[in-house]
């Protein structure tokens, strides 16, 4: 778990309406919406409540609520970007409002994190094919 950004209410409201609909949302269910959100560095204590509420208010979720409602699976555990580029984009509720991961950034100490995990790059991609095969 990385270091999580408590948020106030109006940025709360920010990162729910982004995540979920936002450019990268997939009207997501509840839980896997507040997951999403942790994942991305943002935490308040009602998250989970906030985030079931607000997919229960999400016109588009309530009118397409019989689809059998899927996400794309990562089967490998990475994301295709990572696997091309051997590392994370930006998302883009992390221009709204920074997360930990990017106030801490430092452009100089990630290139030479970068030039270190080279060689774990080939390893990353040896894990990712064997999780596949398991499939
Ligand atoms: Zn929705």
């Amino acid at each position: 778990m990385p270091l999580l950004r408590c948020v106030r209410v109006n940025e709360a409201d920010y990162i729910l309406r982004e995540v979920h609909e936002g450019i990268c949302g997939n009207h997501s269910g509840g839980l896997a919406l507040a997951q999403k959100i942790l994942k991305q560095g943002y935490f308040w204590p009602t998250l989970t409540k906030d985030a079931l509420l607000y997919v229960r208010k999400c016109d588009k979720c309530q009118r397409f609520a019989t689809i059998s409602r899927t996400t794309a699976r990562t089967l490998t555990g990475e994301t295709p970007f990572s696997m091309t580029y051997g590392s994370e984009a930006m998302r883009p509720v992390e221009i709204g409002i920074p997360s930990p991961r990017r106030i801490m950034f430092s452009e100089q100490t990630n290139d030479n994190l970068m030039k270190a995990s080279l060689d774990l790059l080939f390893k990353k991609s040896d894990d990712s094919q064997t999780k596949l095969a398991s499939y």
